[in-house]
């Protein structure tokens, strides 16, 4: 049966919407803003009123909270973040409702020259009739993640009006600075206890996806030889140039971000920061396989070797760091998490699609770390730019998605 949570998730989305909540990645900290808290606390009282047990807002920032289980079962979590992405203005969200939409072209009350165009984004074309929401112009919308909030809280509050529904034991989670990659704290697995969990941060309406990137961090430091540029004949070592000359010699028509796509993975250049004296290089790589990612960590060290090798006086260190792994490989080895998702989406109608993310999620570090975490649709589209919009009839197939899986995963009687 379909419910109708069309108001419930709309009044959340733009009631969550509204309050700031960007993370800021040069801050220290858990959460990286103070302002996260706001809502965060927003959420620990409302999941105290509709009377979800164990509610507590963690020291590292997490709202955590339990749906007791109706029947047996294994214990199921559902995730979603509350920040929102620093790369776009996130202060002064005004959340708009385009009501029945006419399948035309959708204009901003705050930015004349801005235009949402099905043309554009095809995905739009097929919700007319839906009601769209989105920011007013100059700001991001935030439906990345509280699209996923609102479905989780929403589905939660029908859970607990409805203790005959049969479901095992429900963990939810709120994190803070997933934008930022610092979502998951060492404690959360332990603090969530659930045996699988599911991050509500994807897009199209049908889509599962649990396989992420593989993802590396690499600072490479050149130190030259400083002196007075006055004497400096035959004796200074200009760290620029041999920065210079590393990212010349790196790919730059193939393994970048803007030249793959599909499956292909790249080696991103992030800054360049420093002077003659010392430069500091930072990279991320990316690829879907551990072979892959490996040997782009490889060319790049064996680019600094090289370039090293021209200027013996110099020195060059090239230091790569894991950040987070292809949930796949977790995945693979017990698959019931994602078949329960498909088989939840079949049951309410939709036919499942998985995508390789071309990205990290909590999700992905939640795996690695022992809960396995696949990571399901909301409806959001076009995130972190002014552009960001999402249909509340997606939001509420979302919902339905969540209690389905809900059911699913308890064990038969
Ligand atoms: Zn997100």
């Amino acid at each position: 049966m379909t419910h109708a949570f069309d108001k419930d998730l709309e009044d959340r989305l733009v009631r969550y919407a509204a309050i700031d909540t960007q993370s800021d990645e040069d801050a220290p900290g858990a959460p990286s803003t103070a302002i996260q808290l706001v809502l965060l606390r927003l959420l620990e009282t409302e999941l105290t009123e509709m009377g979800a047990s164990n509610v507590e807002l963690t020291d590292y920032g997490v709202v955590l909270a339990t749906i007791p289980g109706t029947a047996e079962g294994p214990t199921v979590g559902f995730l979603a973040h509350v920040d929102t992405a620093p790369q776009f203005n996130a202060t002064g969200v005004k959340p708009r409702v385009v009501r029945g939409y006419n399948g035309g072209e959708i204009t901003f009350p705050d930015n004349p020259d801005l235009v949402l165009s099905p043309t554009d984004f095809p995905y739009l074309a097929t919700k007319q009739g839906h009601d769209i929401v989105t920011a007013s112009g100059t700001t991001l919308l935030g439906a990345d993640d509280k699209a996923g909030v609102a479905i989780i809280m929403t589905a939660a509050e029908h859970l607990l009006a409805h203790p005959e529904i049969p479901h095992g034991p429900i963990r939810i989670a709120f994190t803070p600075d997933e934008e930022i990659g610092r979502g998951v704290s060492p404690r959360l697995p332990k603090d969530l206890g659930a045996d699988f969990a599911y991050t509500f941060d994807g897009g199209k309406v049908g889509e599962i996806e649990f396989e992420t990137f593989s993802a590396d961090a690499a600072e490479v430091t050149v130190t030259g030889v400083s002196i007075h540029p006055g004497f400096a004949k035959d004796k200074m070592v200009n760290a620029i140039h041999l920065a210079a000359k590393i990212i010349q010699t790196l790919p730059h028509v193939t393994m970048t971000p803007e030249t793959t796509d599909g499956v292909d993975g790249f080696i991103h250049a992030t800054d360049m920061v420093g002077g003659s004296s010392e430069m500091k290089l930072r990279f991320i790589l990316r690829d879907f396989e551990r072979e892959g990612l490996a040997a782009k960590g490889a060319l790049l060290q064996q680019v600094c070797d090289a370039v090293a090798a021209t200027e013996p006086r110099a020195t060059i260190t090239c230091e790569i760091r894991p950040q987070y792994r292809n949930m796949r490989y977790w995945l693979e080895k017990d698959m019931t998490p994602v078949d329960l998702a498909n088989e939840a989406c079949r049951k309410i109608g939709l036919a499942p699609v998985s995508v390789p993310i071309r990205g990290g999620t909590d999700g992905s570090r939640l795996t690695e770390m022992g809960v396995p975490t696949p990571n399901l649709f909301t409806g959001m589209q076009n995130i972190h730019g002014p552009l960001e919009w999402i249909s509340v009839q997606d939001m509420a197939v979302a919902t339905e998605l969540c209690l389905t899986l809900s059911e699913l995963a308890a064990k038969p009687a």
